[in-house]
């Protein structure tokens, strides 16, 4: 009797050659840059890897939303706008601060004194 179950088991057992796969055909599409960088708008590499990040050319006045060109010791740079309020990199700067009057109110709020007891809310 055990032997006859063992030999049903052998018959399923897959053979090893058949796991081979073609890995040559095999999707080995290289990556490729379709969205252009936001800083410059030139399709090649990613915003963070912008050349502008280093130096904008003098000819470069503006750059994309949510970046800003800084002057510093002579040479431009852009950088990504930060805003003091949000205080993640936004396409605004503090002044401009959309969320501005809900943050200050907000903090506002944390100042009060904590309540007693389990917060229910
Ligand atoms: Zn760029
Ligand atoms: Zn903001």
């Amino acid at each position: 009797m055990a032997q006859l179950q063992l030999n049903e088991k052998n018959t399923t057992t897959p053979k090893p050659e058949e796991r081979k796969t073609r890995s040559a055909v095999v999707f080995t599409r290289p990556f490729k840059f379709t969205i252009p960088c936001k800083v410059c708008g030139v399709v090649g590499h990613l915003n963070d890897d912008c050349p502008y990040m280093k130096r904008v050319p003098n000819n470069v006045t503006e750059v994309g939303k949510g970046y800003e060109i800084v002057t510093f010791r002579g040479e431009k740079h852009a950088v990504r706008m930060l805003c003091g309020y949000c205080h993640i990199s936004a396409d605004h700067q503090s002044d401009d601060c959309p969320h501005k009057s809900k943050i200050i109110a907000w903090k506002n709020s944390l100042r009060k004194p904590p309540p007693v007891g389990p917060v229910t809310s």
